[in-house]
């Protein structure tokens, strides 16, 4: 695998993320993303659409707003309970996350279930030191809410206090009502979502896995008490079925699942998929039995009905929920650490090799006139025929050779050569990214062959 900053770098060449703010100098641990990243970042949320919506067992969408009623984060018990045990360093004033101080110093330690007094007794019998300051001078640990607070309204007096969503999932839990109703939908069934969240990280870092503003992709299982873990194992085979159909290699995948002492007090059960990143094993995806507490606290404090009436079994409850929640851009990592490589060839050359799955590919094929003179206006009608369904790129610039490997390095998996033999017969060359083998093909054809090939 290559090393992050490796990664970094061939992200800012070739476009995929760019550092956030670069000419005033930037905004620490903010990200643009550039066209080969806005393709890739689509892709994946098309390919989780497909899968979890549109394929998945009775889904159906929801976008809600970032902004909600403060109310929404007492029920979900975020304004209270979201944050992490937060440790200073006297001497350096850094500050961490007293749990990821912990596994950087031992990463078979389960932090997660400890109290901020264990966490600080261990720090300070094991002498762990600030990186900084090298130092172990610690100030005691506190509670760090991680919510961003804004205003909302026009004059700053009156204006009221609101915070940007830390998840999607709250948003799903205030519509079930409304959902459900308006698609008459009968238990089991569940509600997808889309969209940005935004939590003030004490450590992020990283390139794109830990950022303060990220996009998440919620789904929210509502299903009979009794039967969520049943569900909890049937989601947990669909999510790492998704991640091996598109190519993530088996060993560097795990399945944790959080000790008991570890749950939150909401929860019965909880596994984290995790990637096996350059720094080590870390998450990528959880996955959450949630019971009913979300939908029950928000009856308590709105006391609106959110029970769901069995039309078979006429028995009334509150729905148990199973969560599996991702971040898009730990996804875009993730497929950019999995299939990035160099690769060294038969007589000592080498290339860069994206090794992407083309229903993720930021371009599915490059068309390339041979001689731009003699093939470049077929080329460009071959463009705007493949361009009608997908995304594709046109390139005239330099020899084929170096054409072919540039596309190599951003994942394209189709190079269609446009050559004399095509002005005669209206085929083409097609060359493959992974095996470099090329074949003739008619272009009437290209359109369903790449079709195909996107499937998973
Ligand atoms: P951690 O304990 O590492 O802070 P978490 O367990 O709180 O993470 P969840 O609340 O389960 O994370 O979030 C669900 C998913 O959203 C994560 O698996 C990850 O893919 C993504 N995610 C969470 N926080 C961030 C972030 N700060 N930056 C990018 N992606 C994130």
């Amino acid at each position: 695998m290559v090393t992050l900053e490796y990664l970094v770098q061939y992200a800012k060449q070739t476009g995929f993320i760019f550092q956030g703010s670069e000419i005033y100098g930037g905004l620490a641990n903010t990200w643009d993303y550039g066209p080969l990243g806005v393709n890739l970042k689509k892709n994946i949320k098309e390919a989780w659409t497909k899968k979890f919506l549109r394929q998945g067992p009775n889904i159906v969408g929801l976008d809600s707003s970032i902004l909600l009623n403060p109310m929404v984060w007492q029920a979900s018990g975020h304004l209270q309970g979201f944050s992490d045990p937060l440790i200073e360093n006297r001497q350096s004033n850094q500050r961490y996350r007293a749990d990821k101080l912990i596994l950087a110093h031992d990463p078979t330690q389960k932090p997660d279930g400890w109290t901020y007094e264990e966490m600080y007794d261990y720090i300070m019998k094991h002498q762990i030191k600030d990186p900084v300051s090298k130092t172990h001078d610690w100030l005691p640990i506190r509670k760090f809410n991680m919510m961003f607070k804004t205003f909302q309204g026009v004059i700053e007096d009156t204006a009221s206090e609101v915070y940007l969503r830390p998840e999607t999932a709250q948003g799903i839990f205030i519509n079930f009502k409304n959902i459900q109703r308006a698609t008459r939908k009968k238990v089991p069934f569940g509600v997808a979502q889309i969209g940005k969240s935004f939590r003030n990280e004490i450590t992020p870092g990283n390139f794109i896995f830990r950022t303060r503003e990220f996009e998440q992709m919620e789904l929210e299982f509502f299903c009979k008490p009794g039967t969520e873990l049943e569900w909890f194992d049937f989601w947990l085979n669909y999510m790492q079925s998704f991640l091996t159909n598109l190519g993530i290699k088996k060993e560097y995948l795990r399945a944790e699942p959080h000790a008991k002492e570890a749950l939150s007090h909401y929860s019965n059960a909880t596994t984290d998929i995790e990637f096996k990143y350059p720094w080590g094993f870390d998450e990528l995806w959880g996955l959450a039995s949630r019971t009913s507490f979300d939908l029950t606290q928000h009856m308590n404090l709105s006391k609106e009905d959110l029970t769901y009436l069995d039309p078979e079994t006429n028995e009334r409850y509150v729905p148990y929920v199973v969560e599996p929640a991702v971040g898009v851009e730990r996804l875009a990592l993730v497929f950019l650490f999995n299939g990035l490589e160099e690769e060294t060839l038969e007589g000592g050359d080498s290339r860069q090799l994206l090794k992407i799955h083309p229903a993720l590919a930021p371009y599915k094929a490059a068309i390339l006139p041979l001689v731009k003179k003699e093939h470049g206006e077929k080329a460009n009608l071959i463009y705007e025929m493949l361009a009608e369904s997908f995304d594709v790129v046109y390139d005239e610039t330099q020899n084929i050779g170096k054409r072919y490997r540039r596309q190599d390095a951003i994942g394209t998996p189709f190079c269609i050569t446009v050559d004399h033999q095509t002005m005669t017969d209206e085929t083409v060359t097609i060359r493959h990214r992974d095996s470099m083998l090329q074949e003739r093909m008619a272009i009437k054809d290209l359109e369903s062959f790449i079709r195909n090939s996107v499937k998973f």
